[in-house]
Formats: C-alpha cells, sequence, structure tokens
C-alpha cells in the first residue's frame, strides 16, 4: 500500500480508531486505521481524526471480529462527511470535482420526508446530503399511477415479456400449486413455492414532466422475502445467508481504485437480463406470476403456478 501511496502521490491519513466508535468490551480500541486517497481535502479530514485523549484504551483482540462498532455506520457518516466538505471547498475555490465537474450547484430538489414544514430534515445528515448531492431520485411508482400512464405500463410489459421470451420461467408447465406441493411430498422431494411482482418506478422524478431524461422502469423479482418463500409442507423456506454479494469482491474495488486515480478512466459493462442467461440449479423453484399477466387459460386453475429455469 505504501508503495502504491508514494507511486500515485496519494494521501496517507492514519486513523485513531477510537475516533470512529470501535470499542472492545466497551472500550475504546487502540489501533489505527490507515486512509489512502487522492482527495487531499478528505485526506486532510481524516488527518484530524485524532484521540482526543481522556479515556482508557483496550487492546483490540485477535479476531477482529469480535470487535463492534458502538454506533453502526459511524466510519460510513465519517467518510461521507469529509467528501461532502471536500466537495464544499472545492466548490467555493472553483476546483475541477471528480463525478461532478466545475459546476457544482445544491441542493438538488429532495423528495419531502416530513409534511411538518416547522421540521426541515438535518441538513447536516451526510446521507441525505450524499443523496441530496447526487440527486437520482427514482419514484416508485403505485399500481393505480402504473395502469393510468401508458409509458409506465409499457415498460413494466416489456420487462416482463422480455424475462418471460427468454424461458425465464416456463409457463407451459402451469398447474396448480397444491398438485406440485403433493406430488414433492410423495417423492419426498423439497420445492420452494415463491411469487414473481413487479416494481415500476420514474426515474428522473424530480425534473419536469416529460423532461428527456425522465424515464419510466419495470423490473420484476423473485420475492425472496422472509416468509415469502414457502417450501412443500407450506413453511417458510430458509436460504442459506450467504455473502456472495458482488459488491464485496476485492478485485473489483481495487479497479475502481485504479480507475479513479488522476489520469486513468474505467468503463464497466453490464450483461444484458444477466440472471437469466445462467440456468436456476439447486431446489427445484416454482412461481406464483403477476395476475395481470396471465394467460387466458390460468384463470381456471385454483393458484397456478410455473418453474423457474
Ligand atoms: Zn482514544
Amino acid at each position: 500500500m505504501a508503495n502504491i501511496a508514494s507511486e500515485f502521490a496519494l494521501d496517507v491519513a492514519l486513523i485513531d480508531a477510537c475516533t470512529t466508535g470501535l470499542e472492545y468490551q466497551n472500550f475504546p480500541v487502540k489501533s489505527q486505521f490507515c486512509l489512502t486517497t487522492s482527495d487531499r481535502y478528505l485526506g486532510g479530514f481524516f488527518k484530524g481524526l485524532k484521540c482526543p485523549g481522556g479515556h482508557t484504551h483496550v487492546q483490540p483482540p485477535e479476531n477482529n471480529e469480535e470487535i463492534a462498532p458502538s454506533k453502526l455506520g459511524l466510519i460510513a457518516d465519517k467518510l461521507v462527511t469529509g467528501w461532502l466538505r471536500s466537495i464544499e471547498i472545492r466548490r467555493k475555490l472553483d476546483e475541477y470535482i471528480p463525478g461532478i465537474g466545475y459546476n457544482f450547484t445544491t441542493p438538488v430538489p429532495q423528495m419531502p420526508l416530513t409534511s411538518d414544514p416547522q421540521q426541515p430534515d438535518d441538513p447536516n445528515d451526510p446521507i441525505r446530503m450524499l443523496i441530496a448531492a447526487i440527486g437520482a431520485v427514482a419514484k416508485v411508482l403505485t399500481k393505480a399511477e402504473i395502469y393510468a400512464n401508458e409509458k409506465a405500463q409499457k415498460a413494466m410489459d416489456d420487462e416482463y415479456y422480455k424475462l418471460q421470451n427468454r424461458g425465464t420461467w416456463d409457463i407451459k408447465r402451469v398447474r396448480e400449486r397444491q398438485s406440485v406441493e403433493n406430488d414433492a411430498l410423495a417423492k419426498g422431494k423439497k420445492i420452494h413455492v415463491g411469487r414473481v411482482f413487479g416494481i415500476g418506478v420514474k426515474k428522473g422524478a424530480e425534473l419536469p414532466d416529460d423532461h428527456p431524461d425522465q424515464k419510466y422502469k419495470g423490473r420484476y423479482v423473485f420475492d425472496g422475502r422472509r416468509g415469502y418463500v414457502k417450501d412443500e409442507y407450506n413453511a417458510t423456506a430458509l436460504f442459506e445467508e450467504l455473502g456472495s454479494s458482488p459488491a464485496t469482491i476485492e478485485s473489483s474495488k481495487i479497479i475502481d481504485f485504479y480507475g479513479l486515480l488522476s489520469g486513468n478512466s474505467q468503463e464497466d459493462a453490464d450483461a444484458d437480463q444477466a440472471y437469466t442467461q445462467a440456468l436456476l440449479r439447486g431446489t427445484e423453484t416454482w412461481v406464483i406470476l403477476p395476475k395481470e399477466h396471465w394467460p387466458a387459460h390460468f384463470h381456471k386453475y385454483n393458484c397456478p403456478i410455473v418453474p423457474l429455469i
């Protein structure tokens, strides 16, 4: 890390862990973090995170998992606060702001979170300020709003039939739920039954109506919430809690880091309907499709379900 920092002329800040709320057995931990950044204002902010003294530290345990942040998210808050301060300083100095440019204006419209005008949102809440600075407001549409808007309806239909035509589920194998469950029980086979539901959003909802950047987007997802997926006994199905989120993959973070360095650039590519490109393995899974997309003959079944492929 030290080599990378000197090669790219990065700022290195040593942060006393106790300033970020890290505790072990209710005492502040005596430890340091290292933050390396190309943003000198952010670096300066983090260099200021030094132990104020006046409290007793404990040595962190060998197994770092036992250390608990006394306030979850405090480190993230500090990062966002530092970054926003950096933006604010650059704006005052008319400096270029990576990802934002020279003409940074704030605040962009925010969705109101309170109906009481006497109680404005805390303007110093870093997470709220971050959202305001980025200002990507996607408004979730109600069923009635989708129904009343042709563009929204088309976005929903396009997405749904794209998935169906790609063979995400097989409508030719439609059966009654009870009969599928009875079969599974008789064969001692594990199955899961869940539902597919749609989400419609208006992207750029903060823009005036019919602005070219305003788009309707439909999504259909498998409802994996606890309690919503049942097994052949109609009991809540248990999934393995896997930490398989791509966002945790270190190599991708390192590539992000490299791309963000001054003079470098970065591109990414999204696989078209990525999850539907792979065949589903593991426990056989059946779904209840949204009623508005049922073919006519589905209505003669009592709770028609189809297999995910
Ligand atoms: Zn301290």
